[in-house]
């Protein structure tokens, strides 16, 4: 009989089981436990976290994604949980520490119906019915944005900064118009939609300066120098020629021999080389280009060649940045140097060879309705720079997410709230033993505001029950907490608003992952994986409430 039972003989000796309440317990307290580390960086009060890597480097950072990614967290459910901060990273670029900390609050919740012996299916089921009717209703509480709207997209750039160093104060709303500025250019109509190709948005960062100094390039900036101090360092009303082909004379990779016996076919044999390079220039010159990018090599003698012909050039430019010249210039990207024509060439207004921070780049600017531009990040030290590049992505994010989603929501724990009175009023509806755990579902929606409310330092108690109150009313679905203002405000009315896909992925993913961590009844560690804390002893240790 023993045998039978015993699961653990298949195994090989010395993995690591666990089995049943226990393995749920300890899924749910690690899952927790991360949830737990970003939640105070949560909102514009949020605190930062300091990363200090093996090697030394460190990180300070508010954002979610980030710090999970950094800490290398081992456990599987723990994993699971960066795993949604990723996923909401990618998809809607902001709103990782929501996802993450709803998660943790489900997973919470989850625990004390497991503790009331309500099956963790029934608990799975619940949540699956609360998380389909949330989607419908935040689609409801959604108010339409277009790419036109740029008013409500500057609020929605600025409170998507808002938790980030560099967001506080006047550099939010420098950064804000900047990054509207940069998506409304690069958005482009398909079939009726708007479409945004984040990679269009070239970040380039430069230690030095002063955030507010960053800029909006309307084109590319390429970090390369220009290749031959003879040629101009500004060229206006630019034809650009765009090179996928080296300009140099082949190394063959035969082994070939070529014996000169004296002095006048040695220069035969250069001059000869040299007229193929000048042979080359020609073809680049000819086709009327008076700047080259090519993302290739170029010899020494080309280079003189496309100096003498005053053809400002950079080499070795990256294929990202060629793909991005093109959109920017409406140039094509030739591989086959005879195919270079007129045709093919770009067009900017200017393009300069500036410096910035001691360094030579090359601005290709005022360019004709370019869909692909930069944004040139500036700050006094690199932490600066990285934070402020992590506020424009989320920033990029969000516009992006609102403009191809269509809607927006209001933020500050007031959607939260609002779907979590909603969904009250749904699990009557439903009854059963999901009842229970679509009102759980609904209590831990609370988390945000609630957190939200202990980032200022206010009562969180007094406050909950105060929003709950406003969400009871019918005019009520804006109320959430006005950080600044230190109350229950009206969130429309401070311009606290949030893309809707946000909300709706961090809430798609946390329960997700939820559903996934509850499912599992049996942990099974092969030998070799570091020792797994056991569950079971009750979640004290792990700081839950
Ligand atoms: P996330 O990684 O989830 O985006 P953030 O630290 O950016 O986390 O915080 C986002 C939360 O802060 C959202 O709930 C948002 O509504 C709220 N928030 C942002 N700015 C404000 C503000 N000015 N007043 C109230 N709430 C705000
Ligand atoms: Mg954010």
């Amino acid at each position: 009989m023993a045998q039978i039972q015993g699961g653990q003989q298949v195994l090989p000796e010395g993995s690591n089981r666990v089995l049943g309440r226990d393995a749920q317990r300890t899924n749910i307290a690690v899952g927790y436990a991360v949830a737990q580390i970003v939640k105070t960086t949560l909102g514009p009060r949020g605190m930062d976290k300091m990363m200090v890597s093996e090697m030394g480097d460190i990180i300070i950072t508010n954002d979610g994604a980030t710090i999970l990614k950094e800490m290398n967290i081992e456990h599987p459910a723990g994993k699971m949980m960066v795993e949604i901060a990723k996923t909401q990273d990618s998809e809607v670029g902001d709103g990782t520490t929501t996802s993450v900390v709803i998660a943790g609050e489900l997973l919470r919740k989850a625990a004390d119906l497991l503790d009331s012996d309500i099956h963790a299916s029934t608990i799975i089921n619940g949540y699956k019915f609360a998380t389909a009717r949330a989607m419908l209703e935040l689609q409801a509480i959604g108010e339409p944005i277009k790419v036109s709207d740029t008013e409500n997209l500057e609020k929605i750039a600025s409170v998507a900064m808002g938790s980030k160093t560099v967001g506080v104060g006047t550099g939010k709303d420098v950064l804000a118009k900047l990054v509207v500025s940069a998506v409304k250019q690069v958005a482009e109509q398909r079939d009726g939609k708007t479409i945004i190709d984040k990679d269009y948005i070239k970040l380039e960062k430069k230690k030095g300066g002063d955030v507010l100094q960053t800029q909006l390039i309307n084109g590319v900036l390429v970090d390369k120098e220009i290749v031959h101090p003879g040629m101009p360092k500004t060229v206006s009303n630019a034809k650009v020629a765009l090179l996928d082909v080296a300009l140099e004379i082949e190394k063959t990779e035969v082994d070939a021999r070529i014996n000169i016996s004296s002095p006048e076919q040695m220069t035969a044999f250069l001059d000869q080389e040299e007229k193929m390079l000048k042979t080359m220039v020609d073809k680049v010159v000819k086709s009327g280009a008076n700047v080259l990018f090519c993302q290739k090599g170029i010899d020494d003698v080309a280079q003189h060649y496309l100096s003498k012909a005053g053809v400002l050039t950079c080499r070795r430019v990256k294929k990202s940045d060629m793909e991005k010249l093109a959109k920017a210039t409406g140039g094509r990207m030739v591989t086959t140097l005879d195919d270079l024509s007129d045709k093919d060439l770009g067009h900017a207004g200017s393009v300069q060879e500036k410096k910035v921070a001691g360094e030579q780049m090359t601005f290709v600017e005022q360019c004709k309705d370019p869909k692909a531009v930069t944004i040139l990040v500036r700050g006094s030290t690199d932490h600066i720079v990285d934070e402020a590049e992590r506020a424009i992505v989320d920033a990029i994010g969000a516009t992006t997410s609102a403009v191809e989603d269509g809607k927006y929501v209001t933020g500050g724990g007031s959607t939260e709230m609002e779907l979590a009175t909603r969904l009250r009023k749904y699990a009557v509806e439903v009854g059963g033993r999901e009842q229970l755990a679509i009102q759980a579902y609904a209590d831990a929606l609370e988390v945000i505001p609630k957190t939200l409310t202990e980032s200022t330092g206010l009562d969180a108690i007094d406050t909950l029950v105060d929003l709950r109150h406003k969400h009871e009313q019918k005019d009520g679905k804006y109320y959430g907490v006005d950080i600044y203002g230190l109350k229950v405000g009206d969130m429309k009315a401070i311009n606290v608003i949030e893309p809707l896909k946000v909300k709706k992925q961090a809430l798609q993913s946390a329960s997700e992952v939820t559903e996934m961590i509850l499912r599992i009844d049996d942990i099974i560690a092969s030998r070799g994986r570091p020792q797994m804390p056991q569950g079971g002893g009750g979640m004290g240790g792990m700081g839950m409430e």
